[in-house]
């Protein structure tokens, strides 16, 4: 093939022509990207000088038609998580009730009241059912919902406490992930940052000293979330701090994170937005981790501190969309009605349950490859409950890294993950209809095996 030159290539017209892309049904624009895409592949690997044999037109033309097609399909889209992590951050955190998914349906596909008050035929709060459903839940005197727990945090700081100092404990100076670290956040909301106590222990004393010395003119409580100090550690409780900041007279602000609200499948002692809210000015905690709603901070607390962000211009630009907000209500509707939340029915599966759904689907892809039932461990993720293993059952399956792209290349992605050279898919994340899904793969699999 001596003759692989730049203009020994096909001309886009005559790869425009053939029948494979011509017939394909697909529009003009994606024809044309998809032979982009095929061309500047084979023009960019001879300019490099690698040694390149060029298909024939009708090679090129279906090459063509598949890049155009792979174009045509969305980039976001539907997977199975089977890798046992029930708040996922890489796979879209909460999977939403069913009535959290129509209420977003509803708003997305027609005009609804957002800022309207149907009664008086004004202009209303778009946050006020939530405000109310929030204050019903926990108890607070107030409550609002921003964008994400992230612009909680800065909002809660940049209203509250700019350019003053703000204790905390070294303890608590923790990255969240996604580069949201405590500190940087208290710089950009221009809060001053005063460190006190030690990385495993920080007593009452500590925060009482910057208090007193006028270093500091609020407490902030940051719950660690995703990591956990053990052994020789010493922390002070909201109920100690929320009485220290009264006699000094300072708010006493809480970034809560995972937002448990109330008892569920948590340990006991396990922080809860109505323990910290009872005791601090203000608790913000996310939308999309225990609560198991859509992205959203929520903040809630005392009405004259939760009416100072409300009516803080930053509050604008940190304003939950009306997706956002049809899936927040219908979550927090679920909440009080006592309706299965899917994330919190997922950590609440018990071993029996979460075996008996491993036996069903591993007789299910049985006749299609080597698989059993097999106990394994996933987590909450999300940052949520750290240390706390998730006991589980998965089915295992072999050949592992051969199914592993293969499944995760799959239509609608299947993602489990490799252990001890089998691939496990956890049972416990798995949403109803996703077994098909599975056996669907794994059929296309075997057919494909020589
Ligand atoms: C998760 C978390 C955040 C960030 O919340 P997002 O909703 O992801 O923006 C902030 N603080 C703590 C303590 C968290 O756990």
């Amino acid at each position: 093939m001596a003759d692989s030159t730049l203009s020994t290539l096909p001309r886009m017209d005559a790869l425009l022509a053939c029948p494979a892309l011509a017939d394909s049904g697909l529009p003009y624009a994606l024809r044309k990207a998809g032979a982009n895409q095929v061309l500047d592949r084979l023009r960019h690997a001879l300019r490099a000088g690698e040694h390149v044999e060029i298909p024939s037109l009708t090679a090129l033309a279906e090459q063509a038609r598949q890049a155009a097609e792979a174009l045509a399909r969305p980039g976001l889209k539907r997977v199975v998580n089977a890798t046992g992590v029930v708040l996922h951050t890489n796979l879209g955190r909460a999977p939403m009730s069913r009535r959290a998914a129509e209420a977003v349906a509803q708003a997305a596909a027609g005009y609804s009241n957002l800022e309207y008050d149907l009664s008086t035929g004004k202009r209303g709060s778009r946050t006020a059912r939530v405000e109310e459903l929030l204050k019903e839940l926990t108890g607070a005197e107030e409550a609002f919902a921003v964008n994400n727990n992230a612009a909680a945090v800065f909002l809660m700081l940049s209203v509250l406490t700019p350019g003053m100092g703000v204790a905390i404990s070294r303890g608590e100076l923790v990255e969240i992930g996604g580069s949201f670290r405590v500190p940087d956040v208290m710089a950009r909301s221009g809060a001053r940052l005063v460190e006190v106590g030690a990385t495993n222990k920080t007593r009452l004393s500590d925060y009482e000293r910057v208090l007193e010395s006028g270093q500091a003119q609020a407490l902030l409580k940051v719950h660690p979330s995703n990591f956990k100090v053990v052994g020789f550690t010493q922390e002070v409780g909201v109920e100690e701090l929320a009485a220290l900041a009264a006699r000094y007279g300072v708010p006493l602000l809480c970034d809560l994170g995972s937002g448990a609200l109330g008892p569920g499948p948590w340990p006991q002692d396990y922080p809860t937005v109505q323990k910290w809210g009872a005791a601090a000015d203000v608790v913000c905690f996310s939308g999309d981790k225990l609560l198991g709603g859509p992205q959203a901070g929520i903040l809630v607390g005392k009405g004259e501190i939760i009416r100072r962000l409300k009516t803080d211009p930053l509050a604008r630009a940190l304003r939950l969309d009306k997706l956002s907000l049809a899936a927040l209500e219908a979550t927090l509707l679920d909440w009080r009605d006592g309706e299965a939340v899917p994330t919190l029915a997922m950590l609440e599966m018990s071993q029996k349950e979460l075996r008996q759904k491993a036996e069903g689907l591993a007789a299910l892809l049985a006749p299609l490859c080597p698989c059993e039932a097999v106990e394994t461990a996933g987590e909450a993720g999300g940052g949520t409950l750290p240390g706390e293993e998730l006991p589980s059952w998965a089915v295992a399956l072999e050949p592992a890294e051969a199914l592993e792209a293969f499944l995760r290349g799959w239509s609608t992605p299947i993602l489990g993950h490799i252990h001890r050279g089998k691939l496990l898919l956890d049972v416990r994340t798995l949403l109803p209809g996703e077994d098909a899904t599975i056996r669907e793969a794994l059929a296309a699999w075997k057919g494909a095996q020589p």
